[in-house]
């Protein structure tokens, strides 16, 4: 043999040993598996979340006959066709009100990413990619979970970040980032290796059966709570948007619960079990990728960072803030259909400049070149972006959409919604000047363009740590040209405010309570709910 055959020889059997290796490593034990937990006393619940699921079309394949297990438990639950998703209506983020019973803007973060001004480094929590670790250590320490308060019981997730206190938490990052880029980059040669392609890179169907297969194992040791993500379709409408597969993934994701559903008669845990479906946020296809950066810089010259996307490499989040120094301001991208921008503050010194909040005459007189520009103002005129919110003063929220003003106040403990000029959410004249509790605007904004808006804007306005402007995407439109690895732009995407995005089903089967139909329930209820049926 020639020196070149042997060369060749070594470098595919290392390749070959290499990903031998790797399966090996993917298949690694967990010793978690064996450990023994106290019995799980009283009632138990199981939360599933189907990432990204599109109320219509969950409902069109409901009324099809193509969900009969969703079908045989909407029948027996408490069930809302007008879920209210946290805003922004972000995986993770949006999953803290199901484990707690409390809002979202309460957790101590602010979606996936977010600017925190109070660190001297690391000052964009991201919690995409291998940063993810860092959103339980973020979290608010003030409101215990389903999963803390489960105590030494035995309790079990698969796929959520916001896993604090869980006894087994199982992470599939590898498998789930090989089915959304099925096709795409590298992901496209890996699943073409022979005998072990389809081992190393499954895709979405695939994926959530394994899924299933470990939630089963988990299952049989009675978790208190147990929660189980299904992440394929929100993955698949950021890939490739909405088509027959994405129809496909959610009867498939009825099946696996089916399986899960009986398994839980079979071992008897059937008069104990509290089972929830739920999903954090819809979807919206987009068809164009808007660069806000670019934007801002062609049009006031000045400069404003976007941060990463994902970080691959590390789990560090180390970035000084002295990096900034040539910025002017920080644009936080969620979802990719909402954003906050964070501006600096250039009267301060140096080390003060990031620290504050701007107030609002000060981001309607800012200084860009030698001219003073009005942000909120001039932001109404990039064709991408409907809703530009920032606060007033605490207790006023301004809402533009193009030329179209209004004002969200707080009067007591209720809001009104006061239209200045046109009517930027397009709501009916009945809800126009007319304080309303909480409650009262999710009812009455169900089938609105934007339901349970003023109540989702105040509280994330209101938060600590949120942008000086809160900006969302006209519908088709995202706000992350260039953004993602392995696929640059993305089709589809969420984190706005709009019906689509926002409203999501609610599945909520408690063994032993009539089942009934609600008109509309915010993400937190849901948890009260389930908070109220395990006693904690
Ligand atoms: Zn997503």
């Amino acid at each position: 043999m020639s020196v070149s055959g042997n060369k060749k020889k070594k470098i595919v059997l290392t390749l070959l040993l290499g990903i031998v290796c790797f399966i090996i490593y993917l298949n690694r034990p967990d010793p978690e598996w064996t450990r023994e937990y106290p019995a799980t006393k009283g009632k138990t619940c199981t939360i599933f979340l189907i990432d990204g699921l599109s109320s219509e079309i969950f409902k069109e394949e409901l009324e099809a006959g193509h969900l009969p297990t969703l079908a045989k438990l909407i029948s027996k639950s408490m069930y809302t066709e007008n879920g209210n998703s946290s805003f922004p209506t972000m995986t993770g983020y949006g999953f803290f009100p199901f484990i707690t019973g409390a809002e979202a803007t309460e957790s101590g973060i602010l979606g996936l990413r977010w600017f925190d001004r109070n660190r001297s480094d690391g000052n964009l929590r991201n919690y995409v990619g291998r940063t993810n670790i860092h959103m339980n250590e973020d979290l608010s320490d003030s409101i215990k979970n389903f999963f803390e308060l489960s105590g030494n019981a035995y309790t079990a997730s698969i796929n959520t970040y916001m896993n604090r206190g869980v006894k087994h938490p199982i992470m599939t990052g590898w498998a789930h980032t090989t089915a959304k880029y099925e096709g795409k980059s590298l992901f496209k040669w890996l699943r073409l290796i022979p005998f072990y392609g389809e081992d190393i890179a499954k895709d979405h169907f695939e994926h959530e059966s394994e899924v299933l297969q470990m939630s089963l194992r988990q299952l049989r040791k009675n978790p208190k709570v147990h929660w189980v993500t299904f992440p394929s379709p929100d993955a698949y409408n950021h890939v490739f948007g909405t088509d027959v597969k994405y129809h496909q993934l959610i009867r498939h994701i009825d099946s696996l619960i089916g399986v899960y559903v009986n398994e839980v008669k079979s071992i008897g845990q059937e008069s104990d079990r509290m089972i929830a479906v739920v999903s954090d946020h819809g979807i919206s296809d987009v068809h164009e990728n808007i660069d806000f950066c670019k934007w801002m810089e062609e049009h006031t010259g000045l400069h404003i960072e976007r941060g990463k996307s994902v970080h691959v490499l590390s789990s560090a989040l180390d970035e000084p803030i002295e990096s900034l120094s040539k910025k002017d301001g920080y644009f936080v991208i969620n979802g990719n259909l909402t954003a906050y921008l964070y501006m600096k503050n250039n009267t301060f010194v140096a080390k003060e400049q990031w620290k504050y909040p701007l107030p609002a005459p000060m981001l309607k007189n800012y200084p860009a070149g030698n001219k003073m520009i009005n942000i909120p103002e001039l932001l109404t005129q990039m064709d991408g972006l409907e809703l530009i919110i920032y606060k007033e003063n605490p207790e006023e929220m301004v809402i533009l959409n193009g030329q179209e003003k209004a004002i969200v106040k707080r009067i007591d403990h209720r809001l009104s919604y006061h239209v200045i000029e046109g009517n930027p959410l397009n709501y009916p004249d009945s809800l126009r000047r007319i304080p309303l509790t909480s409650y009262q605007w999710l009812q009455r904004t169900t089938e609105t363009d934007f339901p349970n808006a003023i109540p989702r804007i105040w509280q994330l306005m209101s938060a600590k740590g949120i942008g000086d402007i809160v900006m969302t995407s006209r519908k088709g439109v995202d706000l992350a040209n260039d953004y993602e690895i392995f696929v640059g732009n993305y089709k589809g995407g969420h984190g706005g405010l709009r019906k689509e995005i926002i409203t999501v089903p609610y599945i909520l089967y408690r063994p032993g309570h009539v089942p009934g139909k609600m008109n509309a329930m915010n993400s937190a209820e849901v948890g009260r709910m389930i908070k109220e049926f395990l006693c904690f």
